[in-house]
């Protein structure tokens, strides 16, 4: 057919014509255009399983494979999750069973012969509450997206449904999924990346009083959060969102949940909500409240740097095989840097804190022998095979962590940029413009030559030095960056204010540090 558009006199042209052929494609057009639908259920929570059934319409061809994911973004990791995959089967039109076949450990092969209706069940046993794995009990239900849903090979634009059938003791659910008007407890997501990109709890949880920042409203929901000062905490994360999209200056979801998924450890970033794991009791004590706060700034700072500002590879997600990048200094390195500038500049955190926070990074890094052997981008680039942390075990520590050296030399960058535009601009300006010119304007990832451009045009001047603390393992000059800002450290790696910094030095640190 010439067009998909029929209207006026071609209408009427090719009813006439061909109105067999045009009423083909009218049905095929309605069809194709019906989501992808998952039910969910948990009848029997305690046996700690998820029921599942899949239906697809229109999937042409001899054979379909469906997959899951070996992975999920932000968590960069092998998880196999299809191991958690059992009693599948499929039918057709008419509850004909059709023939399939594992081809590898995460593809299932159905012999569909151009069935115009697919029903997939299958159960999703689960092993472990976290954030990256979904888990199901007697209290509540996690669904991380990736290791539940399976997706058509090929097909990761498709349109998806999904219907949570809750426990019939419980009440809510919670996700960062657009709702369907009239339905309860139906949600859409335009495509897998989306539906892939947004856990689901459910269980009864805690709602807190949603507030809005910029007109835009900000939930956060907790299975089992504990007894804690709600109101104090509510007003906190406030703040660190008002601080944090005031760095970049705007907002891009229409709302934003945070997911308490109760205690427990991690957190991972998504692009309108964030999964994490908490525990109330932790706000009794200002340190314990500090590092509960920090971290949810990282995880909140997250939806700028890393899903929307972000290395060129990771992006479109590779669910078979992983992406790998050696930038990932950018998106957690300077992540945990910005949780530390978010909660001082927001008055959450004091000086010490924020000095506290890069003196036990700076140690970590400087107290292992992983320094002289690995650079950044190469840390970032083995994650899959170091972990996250680096490699412990070896008889000699080979490796290092990006979470330590990252936001370390991240705050190198952000004094000499500061000190080589007389104050004018900083490392929040190159955030600024990678999120405008890749995010919103060329619509994708930076490379790495792209980003050095970014910084060094920034900043007005190469950067050779700082950018050899990334490629190579030469040691680090902590005393001429510090200087920049009017500081200095001990040999124990404490920063101390310098006794008489000049006017610039000043300037930098009054204002690194947020001070009016
Ligand atoms: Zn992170």
């Amino acid at each position: 057919m010439p067009r998909l558009s029929v209207c006026g006199i071609q209408f009427s042209f090719l009813v006439k014509t061909n109105y067999l052929a045009l009423l083909c494609l009218l049905l095929s057009l309605t069809m194709a255009a019906q989501p992808i639908s998952f039910t969910v259920s948990m009848d029997n929570p305690a046996a700690h399983y998820f029921r599942v059934v899949m239906q697809c319409h229109n999937l042409a061809g001899k054979t379909i494979d469906l997959k899951m994911p070996v992975w999920t973004p932000g968590y960069y990791q092998r998880l196999n999750f299809a191991r958690n995959l059992d009693s599948f089967a499929v039918t057709g039109e008419n509850g004909r069973a059709l023939a399939w076949e594992k081809t590898d450990d995460n593809t299932w092969r159905v012999h569909s012969n151009d069935a115009a209706t697919l029903t997939v069940a299958y159960i999703i046993n689960t092993r472990r509450a976290f954030v990256a794995t979904p888990f199901l009990d007697s209290t509540r239900g996690y669904i991380s997206p990736a290791g539940v849903f399976l997706h058509p090979a090929g097909q990761l634009h498709q349109p998806v449904q999904v219907i949570i059938q809750p426990f019939r003791a419980w009440k809510n659910v919670a996700t960062g999924l657009d709702t369907v008007a009239g339905k309860p407890f139906t949600y859409a997501a335009s495509d897998y990346d989306m539906l892939y990109d947004c856990p689901i709890l459910t269980g009864n949880l805690e709602e807190l009083p949603p507030f809005t920042v910029s007109g835009i409203p900000h939930r956060f929901i907790a299975y089992n959060p504990g007894n804690f000062d709600k109101a104090q905490f509510t007003n906190d994360l406030k703040k660190i969102v008002k601080t944090a999209s005031a760095i970049i200056g705007h907002i891009p979801y229409k709302q934003y949940t945070f997911i308490a998924i109760g205690p427990g450890a991690g957190g991972i970033e998504h692009a309108n909500s964030t999964t994490i794991s908490f525990n109330g009791a932790a706000l009794h004590s200002p340190e314990g409240r500090l590092r509960l706060l920090n971290f949810i700034a990282h995880e909140y700072f997250h939806h700028y740097n890393v899903k929307r500002i972000r290395p060129i590879e990771l992006g479109p997600f590779d669910y078979d095989n992983g992406n790998r990048t050696k930038m990932l200094w950018v998106s957690e390195g300077l992540t945990v840097y910005y949780e530390y500038l978010i909660l001082k500049r927001a008055g959450i955190a004091a000086e010490e804190d924020l000095f506290r926070n890069i003196r036990s990074n700076i140690t970590a890094f400087e107290t292992k022998t992983g320094k002289l052997h690995q650079s950044l981008a190469e840390a970032s680039y083995e994650t899959w095979r170091d972990g996250p942390f680096g490699r412990t075990g070896d008889s000699v520590n080979k490796t290092i962590s990006y979470y330590d050296k990252g936001p370390v030399v991240g705050m190198l960058f952000d004094f000499a940029i500061r000190h080589e535009t007389n104050n004018q601009k900083s490392l929040d300006d190159v955030m600024r413009r990678l999120y405008r010119e890749f995010y919103q304007q060329k619509k994708r990832g930076f490379t790495e030559e792209e980003l050095r451009e970014v910084v060094e045009s920034t900043a007005g001047t190469k950067l050779d030095e700082l950018f050899e603390y990334i490629y190579t393992t030469r040691e680090i000059n902590y005393r001429k960056y510090l200087a920049y800002a009017g500081l200095a450290m001990d040999s124990g790696y404490q920063l101390t204010r310098m006794q008489h910094p000049d006017a610039l030095q000043a300037s930098i640190l009054k204002t690194w540090l947020g001070e009016k």
